[in-house]
């Protein structure tokens, strides 16, 4: 009998990453082989995302790119893209299904449904992404926000029998997010903050364990909000903490503003499995431009935090998005921003340059952006976290640390420390999902080279 196979791309943040490892237990389950993207399969799932102009050009070249290389296959598209423009994914000849965030992770009842109208009809059906758009209130204006649609806890339909794992494995603990800043497409996509269920986040982290699992990252659109019953973002950290074999417990990006009293402590504790890691989104260093992005803090607080952080944390990582070319954007702004992120201990940065969002608030602006202004200025601040990253990366010379090693090619492997700098090791033996004591006596670019002991 043809084993069916099954390929599935991902893009964007480490919530869909999640997601799609949830999906990919969903399909071993239901007798597909998961393949490696770029090998044949009977069925492709392209996980979209939408936080810029270019990730939805993404997302349709790859509907696009597994459409021609598998005639015949079926092809899926889900995700933020494919909620928020779901006509435009629609008319890809070759698609078959559209599924928007609400029912992506119910996907193995959706293809049966796929199965059934194929044997009826012949061509592709488009399952139109249901409820969530709808449910994303403030689409729908102020009367809807009222309601605070979709904000129930939910659960995740997890694979307890699913295959052993050798990396590093994302945990969905929170979706959505209710902070609408102007420039942000997001609360559009994946509608109000909403937790998952405490008990049932917790016995997936457990089977993930069991299922080899070293380090788990929270993830979420907003996992600062997390909140169900009396629990908070500290009880998730604290659960997974007494899990035995779990060696490290990591947070995703996290706002600001949502960082819980005692979590710098709980980083500080080397007996604490949570590593020393923080991302932090900046987004820009001008008050003016904050408040424009509808950001709830000041360039002053965000200093203070990560000044704090730095203070508490022996060695930590702190990172940081940085958006250039804002409607409105002056060179003094830009400035501020260079300045601070110059200031900061910020040591990993992610820049990005604006793109404007259907339905965010800011592509209502008179003012327009300057894309070249936009990309020069993207230099400047990738040239300052070049530097940043540098310097973190010599004040490790010489160290010895604990690496977590991700996978590699013949003799090389690479893995993380707890605070995200990434090493290199030769070794002619498989380091896959090990946990070694390295020295570290080299830099090559973003990599530090090191030595196993
Ligand atoms: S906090 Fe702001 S930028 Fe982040 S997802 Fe929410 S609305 Fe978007």
């Amino acid at each position: 009998m043809h084993t069916k196979r099954a390929t599935i791309h991902t893009l964007g943040c480490r919530l869909n990453q999640a997601e799609s490892g949830l999906i990919a237990d969903q399909l071993a389950a239901a007798g597909y082989v998961i393949t490696p993207w770029g090998e044949a399969a009977d069925l492709g799932i392209i996980h979209t995302c939408t936080v810029t102009r270019e990730a939805d050009a993404k997302s349709r070249q790859m509907v696009r790119q597994f459409i021609r290389a598998n005639p015949g296959a079926r092809t899926v598209v889900i995700g933020c893209y494919a909620e928020t423009d779901a006509e435009a994914v629609a008319r890809i000849p070759g698609v078959d299904l559209v599924l928007g965030n609400r029912d992506k992770l119910d996907l193995a009842r959706h293809l049966d449904a796929l199965e059934e109208k194929r044997a009826d009809a012949a061509g592709g059906t488009c399952l139109r992404p249901s409820a969530s758009a709808r449910q994303a209130p403030a689409v729908r204006g102020p009367r809807v926000l009222r309601a605070r649609a979709g904000r129930e806890p939910f659960t995740v339909p997890w694979v307890a029998e699913a295959p052993a794992v050798t990396r590093r494995m994302n945990l969905k603990i929170q979706d959505g997010c209710d902070f609408m800043c102007s420039f942000c497409a997001i609360p559009f996509a994946r509608g109000r903050s909403r937790s998952r269920e405490f008990d049932d986040l917790v016995s997936e982290a457990q089977c993930l364990v069991r299922r080899g699992a070293k380090e788990i990252v929270l993830s979420g659109i907003n996992v600062g909000d997390y909140s169900f019953e009396d629990r908070n973002l500290i009880d998730v950290v604290d659960a997974l903490n007494r899990i035995e074999a779990l060696a490290r417990v990591r947070l995703a990006s996290i706002e600001l503003t949502t960082i819980p009293d005692g979590m710098l402590e709980r980083m500080a504790d080397p007996n604490h499995r949570l590593v020393p890691f923080l991302h932090v989104p900046l987004q820009s260093g001008s008050d003016r431009i904050l408040a424009a992005m509808r950001r709830n803090y000041t360039r002053a607080e965000y200093l203070a935090l990560v000044r704090r952080a730095a203070d508490t944390v022996p060695d930590i990582g702190i990172g940081a998005d940085i958006l250039t070319g804002f409607p409105g954007e002056t060179d003094a702004d830009f400035e501020d921003s260079f300045a601070l992120l110059r200031e900061s201990p910020v040591c990993f940065t992610h820049v990005f340059k604006y793109s404007e969002r259907r339905n965010a608030a800011a592509s209502r602006l008179p003012e327009k952006p300057d894309p070249a202004a936009a990309a020069i200025r993207s230099e400047r601040l990738r040239e300052l976290g070049a530097a940043k990253l540098r310097a973190f990366q010599e004040r490790h010379l010489g160290r010895t640390v604990e690496v977590l090693f991700e996978g590699g090619t013949g003799m090389t492997w690479r893995g993380h420390l707890g605070n995200y700098l990434e090493v290199a090791v030769r070794s002619p033996q498989d380091m896959t999902n090990r946990l070694c004591r390295v020295v570290l006596d080299g830099i090559d670019g973003e990599l530090m080279a090191g030595k196993l002991l």
